[in-house]
């Protein structure tokens, strides 16, 4: 997770291998992405999406993490190029329940997932989720167990998924003992952020 370094720092980590970042906000990723066109770097997408920015997501990111709802994903469908390949794209999906409000409820992640395999411009790669900072790893493990279980069921339904985005920091152990596919990580890689981004 790139979020609030530079390019010279993302240019940094792609000379010690690093391949794939992540950013959650458009304005601030979009120079970043320019500044390291031709980088082989892949960029994905792990925030708060507005209907406003789905063009830009559409057109300068690779993934995109935090589907939660079908407008959204319309909106990046109908955007992406023709020429670029589709967005590969992952259903964010609520598992903290009361410290976050970001995601769809367990209930509704399956028929959100169903309806953006149909849409042509993205791809539809799996679940992403958020657990609860700071209750310990057994609560975690539960959360992240509650994404595997559901991608299981969307595996169940016919959909060649393969995508468990979970895990960050404080995490990652726990995420990737219930599955994780792709962890995201920030400060353990790049060191205390200096700032939260301004919201
Ligand atoms: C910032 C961020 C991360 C990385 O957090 P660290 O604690 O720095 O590893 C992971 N996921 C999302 C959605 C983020 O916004």
């Amino acid at each position: 997770m790139s979020k609030t370094r530079s390019s010279g720092t993302i240019r940094e980590a792609l000379d010690a291998g690093c391949r794939d970042f992540g950013e959650n906000y458009v304005q601030e990723a979009l120079p970043k992405v320019a500044a390291l066109s031709g980088s082989g770097a892949t960029w994905h997408f792990i925030g708060p999406l507005q209907g406003n920015k789905a063009k830009d997501v559409a057109q300068a990111f690779d993934w995109c993490h935090s589907i939660d709802r079908l407008k959204i994903a319309e909106a990046l469908s109908r955007h992406r190029p023709p020429g670029m390949a589709p967005l590969e794209a992952c259903i964010q999906v609520n598992i903290s329940r009361e410290a976050t409000k970001s995601g769809v409820e367990a209930a509704e992640a399956l028929p959100l997932a169903a309806a953006v395999a149909r849409l042509p411009g993205l791809r539809l790669r799996g679940l992403m989720g958020i657990a609860t900072p700071d209750v310990g790893p057994e609560r975690q493990r539960k959360e992240f167990a509650l994404l595997r279980g559901l991608l299981e069921d969307l595996r169940a339904e016919g959909h060649e998924v393969d995508t468990l985005s979970m895990g960050m920091t404080q995490d990652l152990e726990a995420a990737i003992a219930e599955g994780a596919t792709m962890v995201r990580i920030g400060t353990a890689i790049f060191g205390e952020r200096e700032r939260k981004h301004p919201a």
